[in-house]
């Protein structure tokens, strides 16, 4: 195919997955565009600090050091090389008709494509704690991008809860870095985190860094707990109540709280894009619907914790795939696949593992009080999405639009979960029956005059 004619592939996302896919199209002797919000590639796990920063990767990435900089080396060659093009700093904000409406600091240009490779990431999952909607409560996440990308620990006392690996991490991360972590309160017990035992023994290297993380917060950690509310003074933030694993009521002074559950796949712009969604019961949410190559139909390929949280490795690996089918259903030659579909299927068992033993804590959403907030940027409560149920049944854009839950700058990112838990509690059935809040554009926050151009 000549240069005039050669397709026009996007990428959205310069994460492991996103440079997977990017590498194998130019490898194909094609020119994607790669489009990414941060300003450096490398995504999340491998978040680069401003240019100017001196902690080396060996201190940013442990023991992924050596996989983060062969990645950023990567992606850096080829953009410099001029073998793709990358739009960093610039949102994807929707996807219609072919074409993504994206804005940078020029505004919103509209960039159109044959096909989309979405690799978009996940971001933390969230469960509403009585509080949470006051000064000084982060997510695991920010407190990690913070740390990462700035080095700077957000509390002066910090507890953290949540579940799985990323409560674990940051904990490690925080405590290394020198910061006061009072405690970190995992809500899974030791018998639910032992029923993902045989997903994990899929990976016992990476399970047993885990385990010896886990060590190295002592008497920090505490499993199978139950937080009960966020204590605030006029400065925010001024301790968690908690029960332990015996039901013992525990009152922890601190002036920040980091909190999480696991993660939940980026999907918005899988949504606008057309994809079908399906209720994954293991991962207790709604994931778009691929094939095992990441195809996802009308010239859209998903790939990475967009889709499913196989972690790093098997997000470059998805990449990969992602942009192999690509190819394929364009007529060029496409790389062989058959190793990367096997060593995929093992990160997906083990991350089964995680999903099993680090689940949603739905019972405590559940029974959350009343007054308790559940969308944050609406100031929505558990009992008015009860009332929303009560008055227009079970479906979640009926309860959407009653409430104004999952209405506000996050799009429902943080509370969807909890909403829909609370409604299914609500009307008696299950939370896929209430279905999941339809995506808009714009999926990001965008001002007014960015849609403006003087022509
Ligand atoms: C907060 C957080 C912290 C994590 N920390 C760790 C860790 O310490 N260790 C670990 O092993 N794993 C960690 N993980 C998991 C790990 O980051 C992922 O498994 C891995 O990075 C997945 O790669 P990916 O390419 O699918 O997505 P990501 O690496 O998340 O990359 C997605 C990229 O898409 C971009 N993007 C998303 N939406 C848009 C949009 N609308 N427009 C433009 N760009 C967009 C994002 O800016 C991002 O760069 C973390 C995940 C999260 C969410």
């Amino acid at each position: 195919m000549s240069e005039t004619t050669s397709p026009r592939i996007v990428i959205v996302g310069a994460g492991p997955a996103g440079i997977g896919a990017a590498a194998t199209l130019v490898e194909a002797g094609l020119h994607p565009v790669v489009i990414d919000e941060a300003h450096r590639a490398g995504g999340q796990i491998y978040r680069r600090p401003p240019a100017g920063f001196v902690r080396t990767p060996e201190q940013l990435y442990g023991s992924e050091a050596a996989k983060a900089r062969a990645l950023h080396t990567l992606f850096d060659r080829l953009a410099e090389d001029g073998l793709l093009t990358h739009c960093a700093g610039s949102s994807v904000i929707a996807v219609h008709a072919g074409r993504l409406h994206v804005l940078g600091e020029g505004g919103v240009q509209v960039i159109g494509y044959d096909s989309l490779i979405l690799a978009t990431g996940a971001s933390d999952r969230i469960a509403p704690v009585p509080g949470w909607q006051n000064a000084g409560v982060f997510s695991l996440g920010a407190a990690q991008i913070a740390l990462k990308a700035q080095g700077v620990a957000l509390g002066r006392r910090i507890v953290l809860i949540g579940s799985g690996p990323l409560l674990t991490l940051v904990g490690t991360q925080l405590v290394e870095a020198g910061a006061d972590v009072a405690a970190v309160l995992d809500t899974s017990s030791w018998y639910q985190q032992m029923r993902g035992f045989s997903g994990l023994a899929a990976r016992p290297v990476v399970a047993l860094r885990g385990l010896a993380l886990r060590a190295r917060l002592g008497r920090r950690y505490h499993a199978g707990v139950t937080p009960e509310r966020i204590e605030v003074d006029e400065q925010g933030v001024a301790a968690l109540r908690w029960r332990d694993a015996g039901g013992r009521q525990r009152l922890t002074p601190c002036d920040m709280v980091g909190m999480g559950w696991h993660l939940r796949a980026e999907t918005h712009l899988a949504d606008l894009a057309g994809c079908a969604f399906i209720y994954d019961m293991q991962w207790q949410q709604w994931l778009p619907k691929t094939d095992e190559m990441g195809r996802a139909g009308n010239g859209v390929y998903l790939a990475g914790d967009g889709v499913r949280i196989l972690g790093a490795d098997g997000a470059e690996i998805a990449g990969r795939l992602a942009a192999a089918a690509c190819l394929a259903d364009l007529g060029y030659q496409p790389p062989s696949a058959g190793a990367d579909l096997r060593k995929l299927a093992r990160l997906e068992r083990f991350a089964c593992g995680l999903a099993r033993a680090f689940p949603f804590p739905a019972a405590m959403v559940r029974t959350l009080p009343g007054d308790a907030i559940v969308c944050r940027c609406e100031n929505v409560t558990a009992a008015a999405v009860r009332e929303g149920a009560d008055f227009g049944g079970s479906e979640a854009n009926r309860v959407k639009s009653l409430s104004r839950a999952g209405m506000g700058r996050c799009q429902g990112r943080f509370c969807q979960l909890a909403a829909v838990e609370l409604v299914a509690a609500q009307a008696g059935c299950a939370p896929d029956v209430v279905g999941r809040f339809r995506g808009q554009a714009p999926v990001r926050p965008a001002p007014v005059g960015a849609f403006l151009r003087e022509d």
